[in-house]
């Protein structure tokens, strides 16, 4: 997977949030546990955007500059995450993975690394797993996004879901959500 642009256009959220590579050490894998998860909500437009957010210039920009609906959540104009923190026992590095979804066939996306910056948390959680158990609850994850009701804020609480209560097969909403 190619890391995320740095730049991009308005509705980029690596462009207005920021981004901060955290690449894994060399170690095995059995090495590696998770112990912290974060569901963060990002900036992804600039203030003026988001103080237009409401009105019909927003949608026309949408509209007019040809701007896929992927990053659009609600109507606030955010991006929605989990980040997941995770320390290496042999060699003691610590590094993050990003996960998320838009509307790309499959919808799922994981990066080394987070955003720099975020707007709030809306859950956290410390959590005690294995490297390979985040990724199955990855793996479970569904990929068919949708703007509306069915978009990054769903994702991450479900994902959120998996990672709180162990259970790789737990969910809110779900493929059909
Ligand atoms: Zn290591």
């Amino acid at each position: 997977m190619a890391p995320p642009p740095k730049k991009g256009p308005l509705f980029a959220p690596y462009y207005w949030s920021g981004w901060v590579d955290t690449p894994s050490c060399d170690c095995l894998k059995e090495e590696k546990f998770a112990y912290k998860y974060e569901w963060m909500v990002v900036q992804m437009v600039s203030n003026t955007a988001r103080a237009l957010c409401t009105t019909v210039r927003v949608v026309s920009a949408i509209a007019t500059a040809g701007i896929t609906e992927a990053f659009v959540h609600k109507k606030d104009l955010t991006h929605e995450c989990v980040v997941v923190w995770y320390k290496c026992n042999k060699c003691d590095h610590k590094f993050a993975i990003q996960y998320e979804t838009d509307n790309a066939d499959d919808g799922r996306f994981m990066y080394f690394g987070h955003f720099e910056n975020h707007l709030k948390i809306r859950e956290f959680g410390e959590i005690n797993y294995h490297y390979d158990f985040v990724q199955k609850c990855f793996g479970k994850m569904w990929g068919n996004y949708k703007l509306f009701g069915h978009n990054c804020y769903h994702w991450a609480k479900d994902f959120s879901c998996k990672l709180r209560l162990a259970d790789s097969d737990a969910y809110v909403y779900g493929y059909n959500g």
